[in-house]
């Protein structure tokens, strides 16, 4: 019922359009004889827009409906209307597109970025050196040998006796000569009774395991002590 409704209303509209073409084109064809005068162009924009500020017992409207000139100029702005409206809806479109591409683009960035939780797990180590000695350029094969893990490390150092306090250098490295730096870490030493601690971070997570070098510099004496140190 509702369907056949809908199909003899659409044959109506294309039989109302054809109406309408015909029309068109007898008016277009100067077969159609306009009573008044031409209406200016605001008037002819807003019938264009259908605008409700137009009465539909508005004259002019049957002037526009008959003339040749008006009714070339009404096809002229709808058309133009149409492209425009076309125009805004492929823009928003694309914006709409390119939204979507950028939330997944965001999604994707924090996804990768966001670390696995065991990675992240930050290790607390305590390194003693209290009872190593710090004679420059001593051998440090009869020194307790330190170990680390391969991860985030909150290393706090115990500095050897008699330590100058004030801001050390930590660094882990492949020698003891300070080459092939693989963490690095600054920090002020605290006070701890008789002892001198540092506490920095070292981000061994990269680090192969096997033997390396703690080495620790003060800021003012520039003189770096090296200690072995397994990374597991
Ligand atoms: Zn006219």
């Amino acid at each position: 019922m509702r369907l056949s409704w809908r199909r003899s209303s659409r044959i109506e509209d294309r039989f109302e359009a054809w109406i309408t073409q015909q029309h068109q084109q007898r008016v277009l064809a100067g077969e159609t004889t306009p009573t008044g005068s031409c209406p200016d162009d605001g008037f002819l924009l807003d019938l264009a827009r259908k605008s409700k500020s137009i009465g539909l017992s508005d004259p002019r409207i049957d002037h526009a409906a008959n003339c040749p000139k008006c009714m070339s100029r009404l096809l002229e702005v709808r058309e133009r209307n149409r492209t425009r409206r076309q125009r805004l809806a492929f823009t928003a479109a694309i914006a709409a597109c390119a939204l979507i591409a950028v939330s997944v683009v965001v999604a994707r960035y924090a996804l990768e970025k966001r670390p696995s939780s065991a990675n992240e797990t930050v290790v607390a180590q305590t390194v003693n050196l209290w009872d190593s000695g710090t004679v420059r350029g001593e051998q440090p094969g009869q020194l307790e040998s330190v170990s680390l893990p391969a991860a985030l490390v909150r290393v706090t150092i115990i500095l050897p006796r008699h330590s100058t306090p004030g801001l050390y250098l930590v660094a882990i490295t492949r020698d003891q000569n300070g080459n092939g730096i693989v963490a690095e870490g600054t920090s002020t030493t605290v006070a701890n009774g008789e002892q001198q601690e540092i506490t920095t971070g070292l981000d061994l997570r990269k680090a192969a395991a096997g033997p390396y070098f703690l080495s620790t510099t003060h800021e003012q004496d520039q003189a770096a002590y090296y200690y072995p140190l397994q990374i597991r």
